[in-house]
C-alpha cells in the first residue's frame, strides 16, 4: 500500500505536537494522510509553526491549547477536535518532561508534576480518546480497529535511571497503564501500544548531546553509535497506529539504537 495512504481520512490527536518527538510524530501522521489536532502546552507560535508546516505539505491541521494533567482543560480540548473533525481514530500521548534531582533533594513539587504531566496526562487522554471509540465504534473504510492509543513511554520504562526517579517512576507506571488498558480495551477493538525511544535529539535532552563532549559520553550507550531523531519515531508512530499494525497491541516497541541491549556487558562487563 502507498505509505502516503496508511492513515487516510483518520483523525489524530498528539499531544505535546509543538516540540521534539510530538511535532515529528504529528508531521509523519500528516504525511500519511491523517487530520492532526496539534496540542500545545504554553507556545502557541510553536504549535501553529506546526500547524502551518502540515498545511503548506497538504495536509489538515488545528493546533490546540490544554495542559495534559488537567481534567477540565483534557476535555474541553476533545470537545474543541470533536467540533472541527466530529471524531477522533488516533490518540498520541507524548507529552512528556522531567524535573530531575538527586533522590534525597526531590521535592513533592518536582514528583507531583511528573507524575501529573507524564502517568495521570496519558490516563486523561486515553480516558477520553476510549470513551469515543467504544461509542463510535469500527468504520471499515477508515480502519480495522475503532481506535488506536500510542503511549510514549521511553527506555525508562525498564532501565532504572538514577537521578531521574520521578521521570523513570512515571514510564515504568506508563509500561502497566498501557498494557492494562490494552487487557480491557480489545474487545472493543481498540489498539493500545508503547514506543520506547531511547536517546533522541530534542530540547528535553539537550545536555546529553549539544557539546561534543556530551555527545560522546552518550554514544557509549548506543551500540548503533547515532542518537536518534525525531524522525524515527514518527515513522514508527504512523506505522503503528496504521492497520500495517492491527495485530499490534499491549507491549511496547522500543526505538533506541541498542540502548536496552546493554551495552556495558558487549566485552563480558
Ligand atoms: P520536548 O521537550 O521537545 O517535548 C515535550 C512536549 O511535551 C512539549 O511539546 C511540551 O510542551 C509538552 N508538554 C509538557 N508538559 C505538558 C503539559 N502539561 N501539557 C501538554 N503538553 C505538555 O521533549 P521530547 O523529547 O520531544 O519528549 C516527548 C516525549 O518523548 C516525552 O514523553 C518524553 O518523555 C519522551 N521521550 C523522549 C526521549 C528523548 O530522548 N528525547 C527519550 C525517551 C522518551
Amino acid at each position: 500500500m502507498n505509505p502516503s495512504l496508511l492513515l487516510k481520512g483518520q483523525t489524530a490527536l498528539v499531544t505535546g505536537a509543538d516540540s521534539g518527538i510530538g511535532k515529528a510524530v504529528a508531521l509523519a501522521l500528516a504525511g500519511a494522510g491523517a487530520k492532526l489536532v496539534i496540542n500545545y502546552a504554553h507556545n502557541h507560535d510553536a504549535a501553529e509553526a506546526t500547524v502551518n508546516e502540515i498545511k503548506a505539505a497538504g495536509g489538515e491541521a488545528i493546533a490546540v491549547q490544554a495542559d495534559v494533567s488537567h481534567e477540565a482543560e483534557v476535555k474541553a480540548m476533545f470537545a474543541q477536535m470533536y467540533a472541527q473533525y466530529g471524531t477522533i481514530d488516533i490518540l498520541v500521548n507524548n507529552a512528556g518532561l522531567q524535573k530531575d534531582s538527586k533522590f534525597v533533594d526531590m521535592t513533592l513539587d518536582d514528583w507531583n508534576t511528573v507524575i501529573s504531566v507524564n502517568l495521570t496526562g496519558q490516563f486523561l487522554c486515553a480516558r477520553e480518546a476510549a470513551r469515543e471509540f467504544i461509542r463510535r465504534g469500527v468504520v471499515e473504510e477508515r480502519s480495522r480497529a475503532a481506535g488506536k492509543i500510542i503511549c510514549m513511554s521511553s527506555v525508562h520504562e525498564v532501565i532504572p535511571w538514577g537521578g531521574h526517579v520521578n521521570y523513570a517512576a512515571s514510564k515504568g507506571g506508563i509500561n502497566m497503564f498501557m498494557k492494562s488498558i490494552a487487557q480491557e480495551l480489545a474487545p472493543h477493538k481498540i489498539r493500545v501500544a508503547g514506543i520506547g525511544p531511547g536517546a533522541i535529539q530534542t530540547p528535553i535532552n539537550k545536555d546529553a548531546w549539544e557539546t561534543p563532549e556530551a555527545l560522546d559520553k552518550l554514544l557509549t550507550l548506543i551500540p548503533y553509535n547515532r542518537i536518534g531523531k525525531p524522525e524515527d519515531i514518527g515513522k514508527l508512530a504512523a506505522w503503528l497506529a496504521s492497520d500495517e499494525a492491527d495485530y499490534i497491541t499491549g507491549t511496547t516497541i522500543f526505538m533506541d539504537g541498542g540502548m536496552t541491549l546493554y551495552p556495558g556487558f558487549a566485552d563480558n562487563g
